[in-house]
């Protein structure tokens, strides 16, 4: 039986794929724990936890439960003069896990929508705390990832990201170099440098800095050092500009830490998180901000924070979001991310005396192994999937970022089988 679709390869558009070259696509029947069914029957073991996401493994019986539980309540319902239990449970539960400073959330759609939001919450909070329009633009580093709407394009990297492709139709950012310092290496401060003259010549510009703290995933999978983002909050807080972390790729235990901010212990102005907020069940994020910008967006022209999305706070997606937190709240959650940890570090290893092969990094539950050439991914997955392993490269970049319910030995089989293709 062919595992592809022909009505699929004509008609449906998959992430950055072409029309007239698709990449092939699998078709999948369902999936359970670790592994995706393909349908004829082939068995995946997911190394990309359907990228970040799916963080409890698929079919989760406590999240389906939680799911149907809601349905047979209420599906959805505006958010506009209406409110439910699971949008303030989860408030409540993101309170509890997110930086002390957090107060103020807003429910957005996805993680893309999430960047629009923050950046939003920074012009406005800005404008209302200068009186000017002026300070509306914003800093980033570059190989950074923060979605593809039209803003968050715009402050992705500007190279590998869509700058290429859309020009001058995106507004123009101002972009500090990569942190070259990796996580865990000793600290030098020049690295911060070139930020802070940048963020010096111009704050009477921008609104704020936009990056992902200590892991960059889709832009390089680069981990830095946390000393970076503690060198940003000393400055952007004595320029006045709001630091936003995008945690929706590192949030709820993907690192090590709940968030990725807490390896520094730095809070953010704005963060936002998605992906794993909902275990991987809908799409869902979430803008989180201090006291201080939320009043001062009220205090504003406008008045409120101008956002308002249709299906803002589905109940369904809290519902499964809540459980999700809470599945997380009451497990040792750093024990079991150290021991995926130091299992990557020991299977990884050996790719390191691979030619083929420039780096190999791990951080948390998060394996990347860099090649010295791109990666063919057409071919890289057909033999992914002859293997009986869900993989999917990215540039030069092959990495792992499995569920955190991988058993040893569904881990062991994954790295090693994705070795052996490496090889
Ligand atoms: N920010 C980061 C750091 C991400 O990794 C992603 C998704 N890869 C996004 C934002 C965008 O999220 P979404 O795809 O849900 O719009």
């Amino acid at each position: 039986m062919s595992l592809h679709d022909e009505f699929d390869r004509q008609h449906l558009w998959h992430p950055y794929t072409s029309t007239l070259d698709p990449l092939p696509t699998y078709k999948v029947e369902r999936a359970e724990g670790c592994k995706i069914y393909l349908e004829d029957g082939t068995a995946l073991i997911d190394g990309m936890a359907s990228w970040w996401c799916e963080i409890h493994g698929y079919n989760n019986p406590r999240l389906n439960s939680a799911l149907t539980r809601q349905m047979e309540k209420v599906s959805h319902v505006m958010f506009g003069g209406l409110t439910h239990e699971p949008a303030i449970e989860l408030g409540k539960k993101l309170l509890e896990l997110a930086p002390e400073s957090m107060n103020n959330i807003f429910y957005a759609d996805s993680g893309s929508v999430a960047t629009e939001v923050a950046m939003k919450m920074a012009v406005q909070a800005r404008i209302s705390k200068t009186g000017s329009h002026k300070a509306t633009n914003f800093a980033t580093i570059r190989s950074g990832y923060h979605g593809d709407t039209w803003n968050a394009m715009s402050v992705c990297d500007p190279v590998t990201g869509m700058h290429g492709a859309f020009g001058s139709a995106l507004p123009v950012r101002y972009f500090a170099p990569q942190p070259t310092v990796r996580f865990g290496r000793e600290w030098d401060p020049e690295d911060f440098q070139p930020m802070e003259r940048l963020l010096r010549e111009h704050a009477d510009e921008l609104a704020g800095v936009i990056l992902e703290p200590i892991v960059q995933g889709a832009g390089g999978m680069w981990f830095y050092h946390p000393e970076y983002i503690r060198a940003l909050r000393r400055v952007c807080s004595e320029l006045g500009l709001y630091l936003i972390f995008d945690e929706v790729a590192t949030g709820f235990w993907r690192t090590g830490r709940c968030f990725a901010c807490e390896h520094a212990g730095v809070e953010p102005d704005i963060m936002t998180v998605g992906k794993g907020l909902t275990g991987g069940y809908m799409t869902m994020s979430a803008v989180l901000t201090n006291k201080q910008v939320a009043d001062d967006i009220s205090r504003g022209e406008a008045g409120v924070m101008m956002h308002g999305p249709t299906f803002m706070a589905n109940p369904l997606a809290c519902a499964v979001a809540l459980e999700s937190l809470k599945i997380l709240s009451e497990q040792p959650m750093a024990e079991r991310i150290a021991h995926i940890s130091s299992m990557l570090e020991r299977l990884m290893a050996p790719a390191r005396r691979f030619d083929s092969v420039a780096d190999v990094r791990i951080l948390g539950a998060i394996g990347v192994i860099e090649m010295k050439e791109p990666v063919n991914v057409g071919e890289f997955q057909k033999e992914c999937v002859k293997r009986g392993i869900w993989v999917r490269p990215f540039g030069r970049n092959v990495y792992v970022m499995p569920p955190y319910v991988i058993s040893d030995d569904e881990l062991t089989t994954l790295v090693s089988e994705t070795l052996e293709i490496i090889r």
